[in-house]
């Protein structure tokens, strides 16, 4: 099943969702205390205030619960409805932080909160139906996704990589030769905006670890990015994995087929 297909919400996107519904009601409740508490002290300056500030707050909330009804109402449809390029701004640059705040105070795991987020936010990608040549789309990699001991180094040129098969880089060759993709593996934050920079690429599929992935998709925005978790037998920045089929159904999503319209 892909996700553009989804109709229903799974496990990570759901905490995203149910947080952004905690969250709105306590946006709708702050908004209410803004009128109520003041209230009399605005009819003391002229008695059609309250009203008037009533109507506006009225407004507020209203845009609170549509805006999250309609994110919800995206990500369960996979459809881009309205203004999905938008919603991803609101979610990325002002519900995120809002989001962590409200999950800390439910003691909830950071990386939970974040893998959800992600979530989310490939959901919004996903459901905007891009479809991109395979030249303006870029893969992006963690140097830990190479084995430690591999005397090659593919960070620069990863097709280098002789394909022993003992890491994933093997399988990402693979995927990179079959589609026509450009497969960049970048040390750090600072590399891999340098890549983007340079390649200048319409959507960035990148692998990396819930808090990597986290910064990315924001210092990204407007940027469209496809994050991938990478797994961690051996603890964090060690050899790690990455689910090869993954990449390959998100860039199927992605990817403009000879002869189909962008
Ligand atoms: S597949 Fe083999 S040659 Fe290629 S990077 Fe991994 S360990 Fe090195």
């Amino acid at each position: 099943m892909t996700m553009a297909t989804e109709t229903t919400t799974p496990p990570r996107k759901r905490l995203f969702v149910t947080l952004m519904g905690v969250t709105c009601l306590i946006v709708v409740a702050v908004i209410f205390l803004a009128w109520w508490i003041p209230n009399r002290g605005l009819a003391n300056i002229n008695s059609n205030l309250p009203h008037i500030v009533g109507i506006i707050m009225v407004v507020l909330s209203g845009a609170a619960i549509l805006g999250t009804g309609l994110l919800v109402l995206t990500t369960a449809l996979g459809k881009d409805i309205f203004l999905t390029r938008f919603m991803r701004l609101v979610v990325i640059k002002f519900l995120l932080p809002v989001i962590e705040f409200v999950g800390r105070m439910f003691g909830l795991d950071k990386d939970r909160i974040r893998q959800s987020f992600i979530a989310m936010n490939n959901s919004l990608v996903t459901s905007q139906r891009m479809k991109i040549k395979p030249d303006r789309i870029l893969v992006l990699l963690p140097h830990c996704i190479q084995l430690s001991d591999c005397e090659i180094k593919v960070t620069g040129d990863i097709h280098k990589c002789v394909q022993c098969g003992r890491c994933s880089i093997k399988g990402l060759v693979d995927i990179g030769k079959k589609y026509s993709i450009d497969i960049s593996v970048a040390t750090g934050g600072t590399l891999a905006r340098k890549v983007i920079v340079e390649k200048r690429p319409k959507l960035v599929l990148a692998v990396a670890c819930e808090r990597d992935l986290t910064s990315g998709i924001k210092d990204c925005y407007p940027l469209p990015v496809i994050g991938i978790l990478n797994e961690r037998p051996f603890g964090p920045c060690f050899n790690t994995v990455v689910d090869v089929s993954k990449i390959d159904e998100a860039l199927r999503q992605v990817l403009q087929v000879d002869g189909q319209q962008p």
